[in-house]
């Protein structure tokens, strides 16, 4: 892993990158031109595609630059977390595993066992697992879990939380060698804004369901109410890695196209469990001076807090029939 395509932080919301480390690029979903500009941040523009709605950024990091440049080391353990990554990834792992516990409420509407017919274990596949807190989780609650995640930075904890047989480098649809037909669930929790052609990703996990097996797809929803009131300063918006923007219709239409029926979207378990010391840090960004008000929290640092903003939806689909 290089940083080649970064250069020194700016001191705005976004990092800055080499001008020959970007592309422009026409709307990721319907191939149109024609765009709405939202706003503009430094070398990124957020724009609306005129055709299809769909909200993306423009010009953004070459694709190939992407995993190179922005999922290194410094993406888990970031020192400007407010525009790229993780502050500590890692040490937040209590955290990460409390908020996917929760989350289990959603699936167990699905699954009334964590055994298939035969009375063997279930199969969950996780895309973009990061350090396998999700499947850790599965793990407990007796499934099989496989996971894919191509940064090596972050890949190596996920062996050794999983086990190094549970864990792949590769990319979903490009060369991943996964059995199709093999999983009873496929999860993208915040991955799929990240992914330049979320079409063939979703259409790849199609692919890999078993029958009667679901998907299950978190993302930030652009069209939120903490969208609405912090505008350019919501904290989804990191231009390197979140590419895509989506909101409930631009969703169900990707997942229609893809070959999926929606059943549930819902912001409900779209919460997480933080520290005092990240809503300090993130209040920060919307104001300096909200964060001198927040800087008591600092004290507190490491107690638990949930906090729903209510601005990420939780998606549960089937393949169609
Ligand atoms: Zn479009």
């Amino acid at each position: 892993m290089t940083s080649s395509a970064r250069s020194a932080p700016a001191s705005g919301i976004s990092p800055s990158f080499k001008e020959d480390a970007l592309q422009s690029v026409d709307c990721g979903l319907c191939g149109s031109a024609e765009s709405k500009l939202k706003f503009v941040d430094g070398p990124f523009a957020v724009v609306t595609c005129a055709a299809c709605e769909v909200t993306y950024v423009t010009p953004r990091l070459k694709d190939a630059s992407l995993i190179e440049s922005v999922y290194d080391e410094s993406y888990w353990n970031s020192s400007e977390a407010k525009v790229h990554g993780y502050s500590d990834y890692r040490a937040d792992a209590p955290l990460y595993k409390r908020t996917y516990r929760d989350r289990l409420t959603i699936l167990k509407r699905h699954f009334a066992s964590n055994k298939r017919p035969d009375g063997t274990p279930r199969r969950v596949l996780d895309i973009g697992c990061a350090a396998g807190y999700f499947l850790s989780v599965m793990q407990e609650e007796g499934w099989e879990v496989t996971g894919l995640e191509p940064s090596d930075a972050i890949r190596i904890q996920a062996e050794r939380e999983l086990g190094p047989d549970n864990v792949r480098g590769s990319l979903l649809g490009i060369n991943d060698d996964l059995e199709e037909g093999k999983f009873d669930l496929v999860t993208f929790w915040d991955v799929i804004e990240h992914i330049p052609d979320p079409r063939a990703a979703l259409i790849r996990a199609r692919q890999l369901l078993a029958p009667g097996g679901f998907l299950i797809v978190e993302t930030q929803d652009v069209e939120s109410r903490a969208e609405k009131i912090l505008g350019k300063k919501w904290q989804h918006y990191k231009h390197a890695e979140h590419i895509y923007h989506f909101n409930k219709k631009t969703l169900t239409r990707l997942l229609d196209e893809a070959g999926f029926t929606t059943l549930e979207n819902s912001g409900r378990f779209g919460g997480k469990y933080v520290t005092f010391s990240f809503v300090a840090e993130r209040v920060g960004r919307i104001h300096p001076f909200l964060s001198v008000l927040a800087s008591p929290l600092r004290l507190i640092g490491k107690k638990a807090l949930y906090i729903n903003l209510f601005d990420e939806m939780i998606v549960v689909a089937k393949p169609k029939e």
